[in-house]
């Protein structure tokens, strides 16, 4: 079937390679799959892996791939000798259904070199100082302000699937095929592993050397449930990609440890094909740099059952020194999860004369005490922190609060360059513009007693 379709001499320098099958059956999600030890790990004893798909080779500039073709890529395309020096940014080894790949080279720009951090690399991995803890990480080298790029990194191996990922339609038609040799659910998920090591094995075999030992050198926290050692060092180190599609495992950014409430924010880029980090808050010089690896606004219970595979089995996230799964304080952690989701803080200006003595933001205490939750659980890095930040940063200006408004101006820029994409605009931290602004004037004609009819709910 398809052999040789345009395996021409004239591509030999650059090739891919294609595995397609027919069936499609539904499988269970990567994340439903086994972890720790499991005692019958490995597939049943007499069954044999059915290789009945087909491999065939083909120029690296093809991207009309038929349906349900998986292919073996590396991007950007590159000679069979480069090494990752002598492409800017260096390449990804991929393994991604054909059509995705077709997809991918629609976007324009792409795939653009990332980006580099202003101000130069601002990080080193060393191991971490805390006691019991045997791991390296990453630590930042001067300080990072809210908002800056930490770093751009194009991963070494991207894969379709991975930990919370459902497996593509080519891969599990692939796999369904030997679910006629198993009888118990624990061997259809060690087969799982067995089929899905056999493929991602030939990514990793095209990765350059020097990527391979990178890639061997990562934490692997599925020694004991039948992953293999690639597929362990995915299921371990794999940050989301491609929109949620699939898996990317990187040199530095598979290094970030995990925070409940985590100083960056990690988002996937199509038009460079990589993976940034961005700080949602200041990092100073020799803080460690941390990501979430689960919801982090989901209760406790949920976000210890997430981070179970990675072998987390207790986080200290916050300044309380207790773990995040401690009953006392999850207890506190999920009430104002729940209600940082719930409840929406509208703030209205008295219309009467406050009396005698009353703080002149006094109405704004709920806002406030929002703000210090949001700040105390380490979850600046959440659309919650960035309307309460906007919120504030409206409410002070009406109160004509120069320090106050310039104040959560700062606190909004972090999360709103990672939500935005954008900077926060210079005119919310210039004191002229401000005072031209119709909340300010707005605020005059309050400050003279008039009656002003402006309610301060959180961005939509
Ligand atoms: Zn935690």
């Amino acid at each position: 079937m398809r052999r040789g379709f345009l395996a021409t001499s004239k591509a030999k320098e650059r090739i891919d390679k294609a595995v397609s099958d027919s069936n499609t059956p539904v499988l269970p999600k990567f994340t439903e799959l086994s972890h720790g030890v499991v005692p019958e790990a490995g597939v049943p004893k007499d069954y044999k892996p059915d290789f009945d798909h087909e491999y065939n080779e083909f120029s690296a500039d093809t991207l009309n791939y038929p349906k349900k073709v998986a292919v073996y890529t590396s991007i950007p395309a590159r000679g069979c000798n480069d090494k990752p020096s002598d492409i800017p940014g260096g390449w990804a080894e991929c393994f991604i259904p054909g059509e995705l790949k077709r997809e991918l080279y629609s976007t324009p720009g792409f795939p653009r070199v990332p980006l580099a951090p202003t101000g130069g690399k601002a990080y080193c991995i060393k191991e971490l100082e805390e006691p019991g803890r045997n791991d390296l990480g990453l630590f930042a080298t001067r300080l990072i302000h809210a908002g800056d790029l930490v770093v751009d990194e194009r991963p070494m191996l991207v894969v379709s699937g991975g930990s919370n990922v459902p497996l593509p339609e080519s891969i599990a038609s692939y796999m369904a095929e030997q679910l006629r040799q198993v009888t118990t659910l624990e061997q259809l998920k060690q087969v799982i592993f067995h089929g899905w090591g056999t493929l991602v094995k030939t990514a990793f075999d095209r990765m350059a050397d020097e990527y391979k030992e990178e890639f061997m050198a990562l934490a692997n926290s599925h020694e004991h449930d039948g992953s293999d050692e690639i597929v362990g060092r995915i299921r371990t180190n794999g940050i989301q990609a491609l929109d949620g599609a699939g898996s990317a495992v990187c040199k530095d950014i598979s290094r970030v440890n995990h925070s409940c409430g985590p100083n960056t924010s990690f988002s996937w880029h199509t038009e460079s094909f990589s993976v940034q980090l961005i700080a949602v808050r200041d990092i100073p010089p020799n803080t460690e740099i941390t990501i979430s690896y689960c919801n982090k606004l989901a209760p406790a219970s949920e976000r210890a059952t997430t981070l179970a595979p990675y072998e987390i089995s207790s986080c200290i996230c916050t300044d309380t020194g207790l773990s995040c799964f401690d009953p006392a304080r999850s207890k506190i952690g999920d009430a104002r999860r729940a209600k940082f989701a719930q409840d929406i803080i509208a703030l209205t200006p008295p219309f009467e004369k406050p009396p005698p003595g009353t703080p002149k933001d006094a109405w704004v205490q709920p806002a406030l005490r929002r703000f210090r939750e949001l700040e105390e659980e380490g979850l600046e890095g959440t659309e919650y922190y960035q309307k309460t930040a906007h919120q504030l940063m409206n409410v002070y200006t009406f109160l004509q609060d120069m320090e106050k408004t310039l104040f959560y101006a700062g606190k909004l820029k972090g999360v709103y360059k990672f939500y935005e994409k954008k900077e926060l605009d210079m005119m919310y931290f210039n004191e002229e513009e401000i005072r031209e602004s119709p909340m300010w004037t707005m605020g005059n004609l309050h400050k003279m007693g008039a009656p002003v009819f402006v309610s301060f709910a959180p961005l939509e």
